[in-house]
């Protein structure tokens, strides 16, 4: 998308407890961790930097991995950008199915929020919440007629939730900006096979794929971003008018917020919610005699 080069990226199997690491193939394999340690330049696309070595634009295929549940993988890639596809998640969850994934040994592990943790930049905000699924509220408000004013809640707890509802929603720009982003350097690969483009009045592209294809492109963005606390979130993310700056200021502050959080195997929290859901019978039982 930014740079305009051609990509070659392989998902490597990879031990369990590993996480998502990317290498570069053409450094050595150079690893960097899908770690919010290492976020930086978060203007357009959440990139990752470590000992002046760089992985740009990884919010997209990192959603991936968060929303098909995929904990543990290794990211070879042959350049500095992951490639942009169609501007959607779409290819890679493809990808992934057609190759298949394997269960590891251990036990899955996510990241339970306890208490809630807030995140903001005037009124550009996100927040997460203890909450006993992975959820995602976003609203987006543009002061524009094609993509204007778009709210969304999803509970993401299948792969097929993911797949169905989020995964296809395309990243979106503004005509007016790709000239300046162009000479900055960045969308050199950018067109309307990898993007939806917004002139004054209309959208560029022949049409879209969800009548609300804006805000849900932001709840893939927000998945990507938060994917780099390393894992699965138990927790309701809500984010106005937010972008990749604001999440992983958010991602940060959780990683610092040790009170606000534990990393807990899944079947811990299933049997939690069990035990629950059998008080609760319980006492609704005994409140009818
Ligand atoms: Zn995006």
């Amino acid at each position: 998308m930014h740079s305009g080069k051609k990509v070659k990226l392989t998902l490597t199997p990879a031990p369990d407890h590993t996480g998502v690491v990317f290498r570069r193939v053409d450094l050595n394999y150079f690893p960097i961790k899908a770690d919010i340690k290492y976020a930086s330049r978060l203007s357009y696309a959440t990139n990752l930097s470590r000992n002046g070595v760089s992985i740009a634009t990884t919010e997209h295929l990192l959603g991936t991995l968060i929303g098909l549940g995929i904990d543990n993988v290794f990211v070879d890639i042959d350049a500095e950008e992951v490639p942009i596809m169609d501007g959607s998640a779409s290819a890679f969850v493809y990808l992934i199915n057609e190759a298949g994934v394997r269960h590891g040994d251990a036990e899955k592990k996510v990241l339970n929020v306890l208490k809630p943790v807030h995140f903001a930049v005037g009124d550009r905000r996100v927040s997460v919440y203890p909450a006993e699924n992975y959820k995602i509220t976003y609203s987006i408000e543009f002061d524009h007629a094609v993509v204007g004013s778009q709210t969304k809640t999803i509970g993401i707890d299948t792969a097929s939730i993911f797949e169905n509802e989020i995964s296809g929603a395309r990243t979106f720009g503004f005509l007016k900006d790709v000239e300046m982003l162009r000479k900055n350097g960045l969308a050199l690969g950018g067109s309307l096979d990898n993007a939806i483009v917004i002139d004054t009045d209309r959208v560029l592209n022949s049409h879209l794929r969800f009548k609300d294809e804006f805000v849900r492109h932001k709840i893939l963005d927000v998945m990507g971003d938060m994917g780099l606390l390393g894992y699965s979130i138990r927790g309701h993310v809500v984010a106005h008018r937010a972008g990749h700056e604001i999440h992983a200021g958010l991602a940060k502050k959780i990683r610092e917020s040790q009170a606000a959080f534990e990393i807990v195997p899944l079947s811990a929290l299933v049997k939690h919610a069990d035990a629950r859901n059998a008080m609760e019978e319980a006492a609704e039982l005994s409140s009818q005699y």
